[in-house]
């Protein structure tokens, strides 16, 4: 088993505190890296190193900036198998059906942002006085401190590093500790495409300590974080007066109308609910269906989710690896157990599979008569699981959908183009999927939650993460 090692200031170097601990495959349980148990001490040279990495990077032109970017990205793409093993080995996801893809993905964020920068542009405003002249531009706002989760390691990784680097900020990463070789991986491709000295930095351990530290220090300068809503709220106290960028929790309701064209429906809902085992901020969680058409429908998502092959992710036809972690997998089974005491019905999964290789497999679950009380509505579940309820009229739908803290993503199912348009503009959620699943994002198009709920501040997504990990200046010209 490998000894890894942290990046900072350009270098591949132990962290000071000496200390490792496993990164461990969740489908098998074995070790698979000793990774470095990164303290305070080695964050605060991560963030010196970034400080002066901030010269270079701020400094180059956008069109160098963007030729890196893409270097990056063809890097990515370069060793796109050897990546998706990572992702699969530690993180638990599919290779062939979840792990290429979401490389791609990640080499595609990078390419995108090479574009995004070039052609961003700024103003010339008219203004009152004639002897004047008033422009904006957009200048990096200094060094980021990056937080990440663990279910998109490397995507959710791009969607700040890349925006990040193109707006020209230098960067400080700190990813979560169980998917850190990805991390490390990540890392080896941006030196290979050449990034400047002290520009991006890694420093792995815990979040509670080196993630804590990059959030606090005064030479960081800025905040993009991934994660809960609890360690989102905490950060925002620590990193107070920062600039912040939160993509948080979602829990986001799907309606079904009655009119909705059910076997579509199904089938994206289920894909919401199973994709990447449910780990999605976006997951289908909160899943309410008109009376009239709940059994067929309910019916329909037994079916998918009788198709589904949990099993070793490695293998061909696997379509559901094991959950990334035991606490993810502790709390799957106490939003099951917690459903049926509040009277719902399972009837399919709810719990652990048995006889597998480790103890995280999750059997691919649909509930019914889940309540407005159960922990499926109050909390984030992240796990394979559609919990299902029901209603009668348009009103009793947004009520529900509102009687919730979460505010990311939300789904509508109907053929009427009007109750389409009244749902989407009624739903209190930062993005609303019409005939789609939740899931359905592009990593061009804005993304976050909306004021008022628990799910975020800011968005990310090509041009909208550029112009939130920039600060626009203007400047006033005296012709007199
Ligand atoms: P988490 O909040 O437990 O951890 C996220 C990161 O924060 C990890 O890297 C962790 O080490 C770090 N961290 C923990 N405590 C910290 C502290 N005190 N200071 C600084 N950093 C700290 O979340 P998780 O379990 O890794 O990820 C799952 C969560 O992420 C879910 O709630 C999910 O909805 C959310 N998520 C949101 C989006 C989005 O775009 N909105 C995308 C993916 C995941």
């Amino acid at each position: 088993m490998r000894t890894e090692k942290i990046f900072i200031g350009g270098r591949w170097v132990h962290s000071v505190s000496d200390h490792f601990f496993d990164s461990v495959n969740p489908a098998t349980g074995q070790p698979i890296a000793r990774i470095p148990e990164g303290v305070r001490e080695d964050a605060q040279l991560a963030i010196q190193a970034a400080n002066k990495g901030l010269e270079q990077i701020s400094g180059m032109s956008v069109w160098d900036r963007a030729k890196l970017l893409v270097s990056i990205a063809e890097a990515i793409l370069r060793r796109k198998e050897d990546l998706a093993q990572v992702l699969t080995m530690e993180q638990g996801k599919p290779y062939y059906s979840e792990a290429l893809e979401e490389i791609e993905g990640t080499a595609l964020a990078f390419a995108h942002a090479a574009e995004q920068i070039k052609w961003l542009e700024t103003s010339v405003l008219p203004v009152e006085d004639r002897n004047k002249r008033v422009w904006t531009i957009r200048q990096p706002k200094g060094v980021y401190a990056i937080i990440t989760p663990w279910n998109f390691p490397f995507m959710v990784a791009a969607e700040y590093l890349a925006p990040g680097l193109a707006a020209g900020n230098a960067i400080v990463w700190v990813p979560a500790p169980t998917t850190s070789l990805c991390a490390i991986r990540l890392a080896e491709c941006l030196e290979e495409a050449g990034v400047p000295e002290g520009v991006f930095n890694l420093v792995t351990g815990k979040g509670s300590i080196v993630g804590d530290e990059i959030v606090a220090n005064p030479g960081a300068h800025a905040i993009g974080f991934t994660g809960s809503t609890a360690t989102g709220n905490q950060i925002a106290v620590r990193g107070a007066g920062k600039p912040l960028l939160l993509e948080l929790g979602g829990n986001g309701p799907t309606i079904v109308l009655k009119d909705a064209d059910l076997n579509h429906a199904a089938d994206m809902v289920a894909s919401g609910c199973f994709f990447n085992a449910g780990q999605v901020c976006s997951a289908t969680e909160r899943i309410l269906v008109h009376r009239d058409i709940h059994d067929e429908f309910v019916a329909k998502l037994v079916n998918h989710a009788k198709k589904i092959v949990l099993g070793d992710p490695f293998d061909l036809r696997t379509t559901m690896g094991p959950l990334n972690n035991e606490p993810v997998t502790l709390k799957n089974e106490a939003h099951a157990n917690d459903s049926l005491e509040r009277g719902a019905e399972i009837l399919i999964g709810g719990k652990r599979a048995k006889n597998r290789t480790s103890n995280l497999f999750f059997e691919p679950t649909v509930i019914t008569g889940v309540t407005e009380d159960c922990l499926y509505n109050k909390d984030e579940t992240f796990g394979p699981v559609a919990p299902v309820m029901s209603f009668s009229t348009h009103e009793e739908a947004l009520e529900i959908a509102a009687r919730n803290s979460w505010g990311l993503v939300s789904s509508v199912f109907t053929s009427n183009l009007k109750d389409s348009i009244y749902f989407a503009e009624k739903l209190k959620t930062g993005i609303v999927n019409i005939n789609d699943s939740s899931n359905y994002w592009e990593s061009h198009i804005p993304f976050g939650g909306v004021a008022g709920k628990a799910s975020g501040v800011g968005r990310i997504g090509g041009k909208y993460a550029i112009s939130e990990m920039s600060d626009l200046k203007t400047i006033s010209l005296d012709l007199r």
